[in-house]
């Protein structure tokens, strides 16, 4: 059983003559993806079905059997395709629609910026929180007050 094979199901062809180019949409005749074997192997990253090239903004969607592709080995493919420009780049001019770089390099700077964001995000939102519950808590001691100082 082999590894790979076209996303049609059918094996690579010796002759690679799966990527010559269709000139009416600029796409490979055939990708060539992981057998669903290798897929269900287990993903290593989210199942994600759109990206945006980012020299046009172009969002671009693909199948399942590609999309599993990169969740089992974000290594696998070094370039895609963009709809808006109808041809190939490297992988480093795109992006997941969820913001992470399509390129697997760019990905761990990447990650370790949104969780360091994300925790300045919860920290702001923890102080935020303590100055409101204080608000109240001194707003709660003040009318005590009023209140003891009427039955006086
Ligand atoms: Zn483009």
């Amino acid at each position: 059983m082999s590894r790979i094979q076209l996303i049609d199901g059918s094996p690579v062809p010796e002759d690679r003559s799966h990527t010559e180019i269709d000139p009416k949409t600029g796409q490979q005749k055939g990708y060539v993806v992981l057998s669903p074997e290798e897929r269900a192997k287990g993903f290593v990253k989210p199942v994600r079905h759109s990206y945006i090239h980012e020299k046009c903004g172009g969002r671009t969607s693909m199948g399942q059997a590609l999309s599993e592709t990169y969740a089992r080995d974000p290594h696998f493919y070094s370039g895609t395709f963009c709809c808006t420009c109808g041809t190939h780049f490297p992988l480093n001019e795109f992006h997941w629609t969820d913001g992470e770089p399509m390129d697997p390099e760019k990905q761990e700077a990447w990650n370790a910026e949104r969780d360091a964001r994300e925790k300045r995000e919860r920290e702001e939102r923890r102080l935020r929180r303590i100055a409101e519950l204080e608000r109240e808590l001194a707003a709660l001691k003040g009318s005590g007050s009023t209140v003891k100082a009427d039955h006086a």
